[in-house]
Formats: structure tokens, C-alpha cells, sequence
């Protein structure tokens, strides 16, 4: 009777468990201000030493796990990290937590206000700015991990469209100038120049929409909200002032209305904003002509806190209508994928030793040096690089990572065509390969594509795409067997 009966017990324990897995989640900011000063800029074409914060630089972790998957996503405000540099931080993270490093999501915002995590012509990182920042991102996994409580989950999206513009646009006869390789067959031209009636008509689309998750204590307390946003950055901070740009702002203004008061004996609620697919979209609303009188300039931060107030207005909307589940299930897949580097031709090459032999810059098209050096790097780059894709399942949300600076126009395709809806892509995702044109905007020329601007082949939005959405079916299928069978 008593050996009979064992089995059973066994069998109604394992069930009991199974049920018994709950949704957890706990979120956690890691600090990577810079610690020694002077630090170098990244993100213009000069050197831009700066020796303060105007604010707080951080790495925000958000750890989810459904009882079978515990995965992580961790923002950070930076301008570009290179894979070698996540791939580190995430052997770190994975030793102090056992998060599989295959689940984890880590990427830049692309704030062009923090410190080199790599050299450029422009800045040199410093060796304890990199410690700084592996450890801030480290800190905030680990933190996150050890948050981790029951949770529920809600995700929503609302259209902001003020913000964000496409900076790419072809020109009225005599709105184009040579590129740096002195050549006049570029179509379009990125940033042009505003008030002069040459502007005719923007190059591509944007993607007005912000999307968002938001993870809740059991009981309604907030714990965390992940936004994702199509926008290059705000800029406009003070000069020679380190800054987190309107992603930390974003954090700060949702946080102020989505948890006001806390309890200092709980976790601290986390806002995050990631960024989308904003390689050609910014926040400079071009016009032909400018209004008269001109509008007054803005003081240092205003654009920022504007446009980080107006984004925490509308998401805020949303999520306070917004239905939270406990019960819902995750999946996460990677994958890698090799793709060819665009190589200088044997004239180009040529070309670009003549521009840098060259004494006289004002000879020179603008840039010309910069694209010279790009071309000579180019050609000493291996052949092929390989990149880390991914897709998130959260609830029915599907989120995908791509290392590069996405054109809106592939966020957009993307979100139309996956299995999964909502879904939405977190750019400079696990690395960095510089910008990513589709096919067709290289065809176009301008700025994103130029040789040393772009590296990755022409193709490579279209192979990146089609992993991604291969992904999604992936991480789909999982929901749909773990339907089919619940208590596998
Ligand atoms: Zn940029």
C-alpha cells in the first residue's frame, strides 16, 4: 500500500510545483557616472573633454523570470558599446547570478552626452571608465536578480509623433554638396541645412510610436517601466556636462508619476527608455523656412525635459488604464549571424591616401580625412564580423535586438510583420556595427551610408530581418505548445 502510494505523492508534489511557479521580476539602476575626470565625449567629430555630470549616468536592469526562463534587459546610458565589451559584462553578470548570458539583453541608449566605451577619432576611452562601466552594469543585474519578487505584468503603446523627424531628405536643385569622397551622387543628405527653401521632401518614414511594459509587485506596487522610443537622441545638454540626455530624464519624469512616494523598505521603482529604430530619425523639425521673429533659443536641458515630460505624459495615460496579468510566460531566443564588411575598393583606397598626404584641409570636401581613415581602417578589418540577434517573448509582447543604428523603416517592417503584436526593436543592442541603411536608402547615398559610416554589407538589413522575424515564430511557438500542453 505504502510503495503504491509514493508515486502518487511524488506525482501530486511535481504537479503542485509546477503550478506553484509564479511570475517574478525585480529591476535595479547600476551607477556609471564617471569616478575620474577628465573623460572624453563620444559622438561628434571633435574632442570634447568634459570634467562634470550635469546628471547621473546609469545602468537599468530589469530581471524577469516566469519559473522556467529568467532573462534580463539591461539599458545603459552610453553612446556606442562594443560587443567585446557586453560580452564581458554579461560573463561577469551570468558568474554572479547564473542567468544564462543567452539571455541576456544589454544595449546603449545612444546618449551623446557620456564617456568613450571605445576609441574613436573623436575620444579615447579611458581603462577605468570601462571598469566603471562594466561594473555599473554588473551591480544592476545583480541587484536586479536579488529584487526578484512575485510580479504581473502590462504592456501598451501610444503614438507620440511631435517628437521625432526623419533627417534624411532629398534637396531642391542646388541643396546637395560633394560627400567627403568628393563626389556629388548622393540623393539625399542628412541634417540639411533649415531656413533656405531648399528642403523638399523627407528620405523615409518615422515610427511615432512608444511602446511599453510595465512589471508590478503582486498587489500593485510599480516595479519597473521599460519604454522603447524611435528617437535618435535630444541633445541640448550643457556644455561640458556629462548627461544620461532624455532617457534619464524619461526615467526620472515616469518615475515621478507612476511612483511619487516610496517606501524606502522596497526596491525602488526603475524607469527605463530604450531606444528603437532612430539611425535616421531626430528631434530637429526641419522647415523650409524659419518663422519671423525666430523663436528663442532654448536654455541647456529644456528640449530634454520637454520632450522626456511629454513622452511621461502620454505613456502615463495609457498605463494607467492598463490591465496587469500574473500569469503570463516568457521565451527568449539568440542567434548569430556573420555578415561580410564593406571593403574599399583599390581606388578608393588610393583616393584616401591621397586626401590624408594632402596638406591643405580646404581643399578638401568636409570630412574627407575623417572617410580617408575610415577607408584605410576598413581595409585592416577581417572580412566578415558576427553579430548577436535576439527575440524576447514577454506575455504576447515581442521584442528584438539588433547591434547596429536601425532606419525607422526596418522597426516598422518589422512590428508589421511579426508573429507576435505589439512587438517592438531595441537598437545598439549587444554590440555595435554603426549604421544600418536598408538597401534602398543606399541606394540613396547619404551620411548613414557612406564607406566607414556604414560597414556592414548592403544586404544586411534584409539578412538581419529575416532572422529576427525567424526568432519571433521561435520564441511564438514556445507560447503556443506551453498552451497546448500546460503543465509541461
Ligand atoms: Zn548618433
Amino acid at each position: 500500500m505504502k510503495t503504491r502510494l509514493l508515486p502518487l505523492l511524488f506525482l501530486l508534489l511535481l504537479s503542485n510545483s509546477l503550478c506553484a511557479a509564479e511570475f517574478r521580476a525585480g529591476a535595479a539602476v547600476g551607477d556609471i557616472t564617471p569616478t575620474k575626470w577628465p573623460v572624453e565625449l563620444i559622438g561628434s567629430f571633435s574632442r570634447r573633454p568634459v570634467e562634470k555630470a550635469h546628471d547621473p549616468l546609469s545602468a537599468r536592469a530589469l530581471v524577469l523570470d516566469d519559473g522556467e526562463t529568467r532573462l534580463v534587459i539591461v539599458i545603459v546610458d552610453s553612446c556606442l558599446i562594443p560587443r567585446g565589451l557586453f560580452d564581458e559584462a554579461k560573463q561577469r553578470a551570468s558568474k554572479a547570478t547564473g542567468i544564462r548570458t543567452d539571455r541576456m539583453l544589454m544595449a546603449a541608449t545612444h546618449t551623446h552626452s557620456a564617456p568613450a566605451a571605445l576609441d574613436r577619432p573623436e575620444a579615447t576611452a579611458s581603462e577605468e571608465y570601462l571598469e566603471v562601466l562594466k561594473r555599473g552594469i554588473v551591480e544592476a543585474v545583480k541587484q536586479a536578480n536579488a529584487n526578484l519578487e512575485a510580479a504581473e505584468v502590462g504592456w501598451g503603446q501610444v503614438n507620440v509623433p511631435e517628437h521625432v523627424h526623419n533627417r534624411r531628405w532629398y534637396m531642391k536643385s542646388g541643396g546637395m554638396v560633394p560627400n567627403p569622397f568628393g563626389e556629388m551622387t548622393d540623393q539625399v543628405r542628412m541634417n540639411p541645412p533649415r531656413g533656405r527653401g531648399l528642403l523638399d521632401r523627407p528620405a523615409g518614414p518615422t515610427d511615432p510610436q512608444v511602446s511599453f511594459i510595465s512589471v508590478r509587485a503582486k498587489g500593485g506596487r510599480p516595479i519597473a517601466l521599460l519604454a522603447n522610443y524611435s528617437l535618435h537622441y535630444v541633445g541640448g545638454v550643457p556644455a561640458g556636462r556629462v548627461s544620461a540626455d532624455y532617457f534619464g530624464e524619461f526615467a526620472r519624469q515616469i518615475q515621478k508619476r507612476i511612483a511619487p512616494k516610496e517606501d524606502d523598505s522596497q526596491p525602488t521603482f526603475v524607469g527605463i527608455m530604450s531606444n528603437g529604430t532612430s539611425g535616421d530619425i531626430n528631434n530637429i523639425k526641419f522647415v523650409n523656412s524659419f518663422p519671423k521673429p525666430r523663436p528663442p533659443r532654448k536654455k541647456p536641458f529644456e528640449q530634454i525635459r520637454y520632450v522626456a515630460g511629454s513622452v511621461a505624459d502620454e505613456v502615463f495615460r495609457v498605463y494607467s488604464n492598463t490591465k496587469h496579468r500574473e500569469s503570463i510566460t516568457l521565451a527568449m531566443a539568440e542567434r548569430e549571424l556573420t555578415l561580410d564588411i564593406r571593403k574599399p575598393t583599390e581606388e578608393q583606397l588610393g583616393r584616401a591616401k591621397k586626401v590624408l598626404a594632402e596638406p591643405d584641409e580646404s581643399k578638401l570636401p568636409s570630412y574627407a580625412k575623417v572617410y580617408a581613415e575610415n577607408a584605410l581602417e576598413l581595409a585592416e578589418m577581417p572580412p566578415t564580423d558576427d553579430i548577436i540577434l535576439q527575440a524576447i517573448r514577454i506575455g504576447d509582447v515581442g521584442i528584438t535586438s539588433i547591434p547596429c543604428e536601425v532606419f525607422a523603416e526596418t522597426g516598422l517592417d518589422i512590428k508589421e510583420r511579426s508573429p507576435l503584436k505589439p512587438a517592438f526593436t531595441i537598437e545598439l543592442a549587444n554590440g555595435w556595427n554603426r549604421y544600418l541603411p536598408t538597401p534602398r536608402q543606399h541606394r540613396l547615398g547619404g551620411y548613414e551610408t557612406w564607406l566607414g559610416t556604414s560597414i556592414l554589407e548592403i544586404q544586411a538589413s534584409e539578412k538581419i530581418e529575416h532572422v529576427l522575424l525567424d526568432l519571433l515564430r521561435d520564441v511564438s511557438r514556445d507560447e503556443a505548445t506551453r498552451k497546448r500542453n500546460p503543465n509541461e
